[in-house]
Parts: C-alpha cells; structure tokens; sequence
C-alpha cells in the first residue's frame, strides 16, 4: 500500500526525522490560509501516489499568499500520470544547500533491509540507477542485530560530510526502525535537503507498506486512500473476495488460491489468458459469487467466465445458488463455464440443472471449454 506524502512526513517526523512545517490543503482558499500560518515562502505539492510530480508541474513554490492559492488553484486542475490532483501539500520552503537521498527497502534476494544512499539526490532514483549507478551506495543490515551507529556512520561516510554524519546515521536509523516497526516495504526521502543552516530535512517523503502487514497496524490501514485500489479491487477487498486485475480476457472465479493459480496456470498452457486472480475464499455465501460475478463482467475485454470450485468447506450448493441469483440480476454478457466438484456437489448440480445448466466435474476439461466458448465471441 502506499501513502502519500503528507502522511508520510508525518510518519517520519513521529520517528523523530526532521521535516519542514506542513499541511494539506483541497482548495486554493485553504492553501493561502496554510501558507499564512505556517510562513512564506513555501512550496505547494501535488499529492499523487506516483513520483516525477516535480517534472509534472506538480511542485511549485510560492513567495506570497496570493502565489499559494494560484499555485495550489493551478496544481489541483492538473491530471498526473491519469491521476487527478485532489490535494495538494503546503509546505515551508527551505533553502536548499544540497539534495542527497535517504532510503530503506527490503531487498529480496539477501532476504535484508538494504539501506540505500547517495549525494546525488532530488532526480528520479531509478534514472540514476540505469545512468550513473555508481552513484547509488547500498548497505545491507544483519537482520537479527539491527544496525549500529557506527556501521550507519562508517556507510554514510562515503557521501556525507562529517559534519552531517550525525544527523544522518540518527535519521538512517530512524528509517530503519520505522520500516521494521510498521512493516514497510519502502521507505524513501529524496530530496534529503541540507538546507542553509546546516541541518538536513526531509523535503519530501515517501513510504510504501507491505500489504501483508496491514492486519497489525489499523494506524496505517486508516491512512489508505481510495485512490490506491481500482473500484473493482476495492469492491471485492469489501465483499471478501482476493481479486487482483490481469489483463487478458478469460474470467476466473475460483475458491482457493492454489486452484486459482492452477486454474491460470492451464488457461494460460492452452494458450489463453486469465482477466483476473479471483479467490471467493474458503466458506463462500451466494452473495460472494454474485459480487465475483457483478465486478468480472464489467471488464470490456471479457470473453468468456470460468467458474471452477473444489468443493470443501465450500458448498457447492452455495456457489450454484449464487450463479442463479447472478443470473437473474445480472445480464452476463459472455458465455459461462462451470466446473463443480465437492462438498454438496449433487445439490448444486441438481440447482443448476433445474435451471438448465451444466456442470463439468474436470479442470483440464473446463478449461479447454472456456478456451473454445471465448472464441466463438459472446
Ligand atoms: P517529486 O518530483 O514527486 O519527487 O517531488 P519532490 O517533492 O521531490 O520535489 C521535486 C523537487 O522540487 C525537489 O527535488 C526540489 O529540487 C524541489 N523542491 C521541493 N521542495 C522544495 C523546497 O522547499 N525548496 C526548494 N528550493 N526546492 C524544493
Ligand atoms: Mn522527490
């Protein structure tokens, strides 16, 4: 999950990294009110959840109350990257000496937090990455021990002053335990500003949180935003239902995430592609399968829909009742294959007969069927 960067300089500042005085605005009105408490200069940003606003005309900085609310005016008009700017951050401008750049994220392959550095901050990180890597400093932490000073010091020596070495292995160590802490999965200052009197800040912010985490930190789950999810994920998310977007055209619902990866696993051997990932979960109600139904068949490229059940705290029946009751609400607008095998299989094939329905009992079968049924057209 992401944040935006209002909440994520207030994150870091409660983890005791420094950032200049803030607030997010929704109008022009509301900014020039900001801007006169927090004192000007001060810079208004767009708050999106994709990088490059700066280059985006999304970062501007203004010098008098006025400047603010045109500015915030301007940059709530903007659309970035398809996204358009419903807020924007007003910030106090700083004076900035030099940009560095500050990060932490958890690196993979070591299976470590890797703390990431470099004296060449502000510009797109991953550009810097391709053009001048070696620009780019990483240091790995011994999971079990944590980092120590000295070893941060002894890292961030290779790009920072001496005497800037205390603020920054005390902020690199703040990061660190704020990623630990509140299972991030990134955590990023760039621009990590020396500003005029020698102090380095937080110009601006951005964390990333791994999903999986989520359930132990309502603090951080109150922070998502609606725009993080597709209206499709934010449905399922509230019917129960684990669906991520693909984008092919054959409809999956299935219970159990196993199965769904062996469902799309052989849509894909016989030469298809699945539109979605879509687990109903494992004790599915009716109102489940006519929710999996009602957002599959919103998707323009759809060419046909599996529904592929093996049947065990799942009841079969379940699933046949909520196909019926989809069918009478909903108009699909593509052919349907079914497979149902399990749990309560004789009472959910008798539902769907009765309404002149058939069954197949086998995957491989069901498959190639949906394959064919999603050629021929709707
Ligand atoms: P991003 O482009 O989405 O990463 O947005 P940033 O918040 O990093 O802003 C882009 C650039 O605007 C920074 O790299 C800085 O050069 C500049 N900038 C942001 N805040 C300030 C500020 O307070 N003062 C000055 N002088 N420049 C700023
Ligand atoms: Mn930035």
């Amino acid at each position: 999950m992401k944040i935006h960067e209002y909440q994520a300089r207030e994150l870091l500042q409660a983890y005791g990294v420094p950032v200049p005085p803030g607030q997010v605005a929704r109008s022009g009105r509301e900014a020039a009110v900001i801007a006169g408490e927090i004192g000007l200069p001060v810079v208004i940003k767009a708050q999106v959840l994709v990088g490059g606003r700066g280059k985006a005309g999304g970062v501007r900085i203004a010098r008098t109350a006025r400047e603010a609310r045109e500015a915030a005016e301007q940059i709530l008009a903007l659309t970035i990257k398809d996204i358009p700017v419903e807020a924007v951050l007003v910030a106090g401008a700083v004076d900035i000496l030099k940009e560095y750049y500050l990060g932490a994220t958890v690196d993979r392959a070591t299976k470590k937090v890797v703390c990431i550095v470099s004296a060449a901050g502000g510009v797109d990180i991953e550009e810097l990455a391709v053009k001048e890597p070696e620009k780019i400093l990483k240091h790995y932490i011994d999971p079990l021990r944590g980092p120590d000073d000295g070893e941060l010091r002894e890292f961030l020596s290779a790009a920072f002053a001496k005497e800037l070495l205390d603020q920054a292995a005390e902020a690199l160590g703040n990061l660190y335990r704020l990623l630990i802490e509140k299972d991030c999965s990134l955590v990023e200052i760039n621009p990590y500003a020396q500003i005029g009197d020698g102090t380095l800040i937080a110009a601006d912010a951005k964390i990333n949180f791994d999903d999986n985490g989520l359930p132990k930190h309502p603090d951080v789950e109150a922070l998502r935003s609606a725009e993080e999810y597709s209206p499709e994920e934010i449905e399922a998310r509230e019917a129960g239902l684990s669906f991520v977007s693909l984008d092919g055209d054959i409809g999956c619902i299935v219970n159990g995430a196993g199965l769904a990866m062996a469902t799309m696993d052989l849509i894909k051997l016989f030469g298809g592609r699945p539109a979605n990932f879509l687990d109903v979960g494992g004790s599915s109600s009716p109102r489940k399968v006519l929710t999996a139904l009602r957002i599959l068949t919103r998707n323009q490229s759809l060419k046909a829909i599996l529904i592929n059940i093996f049947g065990g705290i799942t009841r079969c029946d379940d699933i046949a009742k909520g196909i019926l009751i989809a069918r009478e609400q909903i108009d699909l607008p593509v052919p349907l294959v079914i497979r149902l095998i399990g749990t309560n299989e004789k009472e959910g094939r008798a539902l769907l007969e009765q309404a002149g329905l058939e069954a197949a009992s086998e995957m491989t079968g069901a498959v190639r069927k949906v394959l064919e049924r999603a050629k021929v057209g709707r």
